[in-house]
């Protein structure tokens, strides 16, 4: 016998109740299962955004720690322009590589 999942949205959210239906052994339907998360958030990256995002952050920080150095003195003028060149590159690489990403998922999606 089938049920319908209890989940329903906080008040906050304007959504209706999940319709999804359950078997009787489980508590929430795939969705709105607290163990199913992970999963969730891995399906919800279709497996590069994600990735990409994670790169961006990662290079703020490295940007951040390295205006931090050369104001402080520990890394040389120099070296600091150098780095953040190279920084620079990786950014317009990933932005690239997400249009390509982009582009093959549209692409997919038209003549599927
Ligand atoms: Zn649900």
């Amino acid at each position: 016998m089938r049920t319908q999942c209890p989940y329903v949205p906080e008040p906050s959210v304007n959504g209706e109740r999940c319709t999804a239906t359950i078997e009787q052994a489980q508590r929430y339907c795939w969705w709105h299962d607290p163990d199913n998360a992970e999963e969730r958030r891995r399906a919800a990256s279709k497996g590069g955004r994600g990735k990409a995002s994670r790169e961006i952050k990662d290079l703020k920080k490295q940007l951040e720690d390295l205006a931090a150095d050369v104001l402080k003195g520990n890394v040389d003028r120099g070296d600091g322009a150098v780095v953040n060149q190279i920084i620079n590159t990786r950014a317009r690489l990933i932005e690239i590589e997400r249009k390509i990403k982009e582009t093959e998922e549209l692409e997919s999606a038209l003549t599927h």
